[in-house]
C-alpha cells in the first residue's frame, strides 16, 4: 500500500443503482484524493428502471449501462457481490461470499424490495415489465379485456409508474379503436401529490382525456380475480383484469438499525439513527418518499457530510432541492417540478420542456450530467 493510500478515508458503497453511483459520483468530484470508494453490488448493469414503464408499448427500452464501467469512471472499485451483515463495531461488512471488506465510513444504498400485495392482481415488476404487461395488451387487442383497474397499495411506493401505465395502456387501447374502461386508485388525495398543486393538476386533466378514471382518497383489496372492494365505502367494482403497484420494503440488514419494515432510519443528512460511521441514501431509507431523483438528492447530502467530515471544504447540506419528475406519455413528455418541504410542495411547475439540463428520467445531479456526456 503507497503512503498516499494509506490515508485515505475508505469509503464502502452498497448498492448499483441511482443512489450508490450518484454517491460515487458526487465523491469523485467532492473529494478524489482524500477518499478511496469501493462500490459492493451484485448487478452486472445499471438499468434504469425509471424507463421500464415504455417496455410493454414498443418504446424505446430502458437505457442499461455495463455497472463496472461507470463504477470505474466514477474512480471507485467495484467488488462485484453482495452485502450479507455488517459489523458496525468493527467497521466491517461481510459479502454473501464471506469477503470481509473494512470501512471508515459505510454508504447504504440497497434499494428498496418489491413485494407481491394483491394475490388476485398482477404485479407491476420493474425487471420484467415486458413480458408481465405483454400478455395483458395482446388481451386488449383481442378484445377479451374490456375494463381494467390500476390500484395503489398503500404505504410507501413508486409515485409515478402506475400513472403512466395507465394512461399508456388506454393510449394503446385508443389508438387500436379498442373502447377499454380504465380506472386507477390511489390513496393519495390527487394524483401525484408529490410534485405539488399544479403537477396533479395536469396530471388529472391528462388522464382524464386519456380515458383514464380517478379514484382518489380510496384503499383498495381484492378479494377475488377480476374484483376489486374500495374504501371507504365498501363498494365493489368487477373489471377483466387488475394491475398493481407492489409494495416496498426495506433491507432489514443485520448488524443495522431498521424500522418494522426493514427500512434504515436515518437523520437529513443521511446518518443512519444509532450506529457511527454509516449513512444510507435513496429506497433503503424509512423517507416515505420511493423517487430516484429524491434518492440522488440523499447520496448528495450524505456525499457532502462525508467529505466535510474529513475537511474537504465543502460545506455539509441536508437532503432537499426541487424534486423533478419526467411523465413518459408515449408522445411528448410532461416535466413536473417542486420544492418539497416539511412533507408539503410549493412551487408546483409543469412543462412541456425540460426546466434543467440534462434533464432525464430520473433527475440526478452528477448522475445525471454523467451519462448526458456518455451519451
Ligand atoms: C417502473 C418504475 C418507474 C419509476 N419512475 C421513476 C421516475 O420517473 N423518476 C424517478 O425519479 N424515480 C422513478 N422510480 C423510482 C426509482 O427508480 C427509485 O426510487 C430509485 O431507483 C431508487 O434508487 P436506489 O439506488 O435507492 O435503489 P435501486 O435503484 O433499486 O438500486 C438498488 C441497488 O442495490 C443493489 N442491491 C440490492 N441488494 C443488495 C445487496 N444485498 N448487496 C449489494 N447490493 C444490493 C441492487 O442490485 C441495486 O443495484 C421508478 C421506479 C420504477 C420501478
Amino acid at each position: 500500500m503507497t503512503p498516499q493510500r494509506a490515508v485515505q478515508h475508505q469509503v464502502v458503497i452498497v448498492g448499483g443503482g441511482v443512489a450508490a453511483l450518484e454517491t460515487a459520483l458526487a465523491l469523485q468530484r467532492l473529494s478524489p484524493e482524500r477518499t478511496a470508494r469501493t462500490i459492493v453490488a451484485p448487478n452486472a448493469d445499471y438499468v434504469v428502471q425509471a424507463q421500464t414503464v415504455r417496455e410493454p408499448f414498443a418504446l424505446p427500452a430502458a437505457d442499461r449501462y455495463p455497472l463496472a464501467s461507470i463504477v470505474g469512471d466514477a474512480g471507485a472499485t467495484l467488488v462485484a457481490e453482495a452485502l450479507a451483515r455488517v459489523d458496525a463495531a468493527a467497521r466491517t461488512i461481510t459479502t454473501t461470499e464471506g469477503a470481509v471488506i473494512p470501512y471508515d465510513s459505510l454508504v447504504l444504498a440497497l434499494g428498496a424490495s418489491p413485494r407481491t400485495r394483491y394475490e388476485h392482481a398482477v404485479t407491476v415488476a420493474p425487471h420484467a415489465m415486458a413480458p408481465t404487461l405483454r400478455g395483458v395488451l395482446d388481451d386488449i387487442d383481442a378484445g377479451t379485456i374490456r375494463s381494467i383497474a390500476f390500484l395503489t397499495p398503500t404505504g410507501p411506493s413508486w409515485p409515478l409508474p402506475l400513472y403512466e401505465l395507465a394512461y399508456l395502456t388506454a393510449r394503446h387501447a385508443r389508438e387500436r379503436g379498442i373502447r377499454l374502461a380504465t380506472t386507477l386508485v390511489t390513496p393519495e388525495d390527487v394524483p401525484l401529490s408529490l410534485f405539488g398543486s399544479a403537477a396533479s393538476r395536469a396530471i388529472e386533466r391528462l388522464l382524464l382525456d386519456g380515458g383514464v378514471d380517478v379514484v382518489a382518497s380510496s384503499e383498495a383489496e381484492v378479494p377475488n380475480p377480476g374484483e376489486f372492494v374500495l374504501s371507504p365505502g365498501e363498494r365493489r367494482v368487477h373489471v377483466d383484469r387488475i394491475i398493481a403497484l407492489p409494495e416496498l420494503l426495506g433491507p432489514a440488514i443485520p448488524g443495522t438499525p431498521h424500522d418494522a419494515h426493514g427500512f434504515l432510519p436515518v437523520d437529513p443528512h443521511g446518518r443512519v439513527i444509532g450506529v457511527e460511521g454509516i449513512y444510507a441514501a435513496g429506497d433503503a431509507t424509512s423517507y416515505r418518499i420511493k423517487h430516484g431523483g429524491f434518492s440522488a438528492q440523499q447520496a448528495d447530502a450524505v456525499a457532502s457530510l462525508i467529505a466535510s467530515t474529513i475537511g474537504e471544504d465543502v460545506e455539509a447540506h441536508p437532503v432537499g432541492g426541487d424534486l423533478r419528475g419526467m411523465f413518459i406519455t408515449g408522445g411528448a413528455p410532461l416535466f413536473f417540478s417542486a420544492r418539497f418541504e416539511g412533507g408539503h410542495a410549493y412551487d408546483s411547475t409543469v412543462t412541456p420542456e425540460p426546466t434543467v439540463e440534462p434533464e432525464r428520467k430520473i433527475s440526478a445531479r452528477y448522475l445525471s450530467e454523467y451519462l448526458a456526456a456518455r451519451a
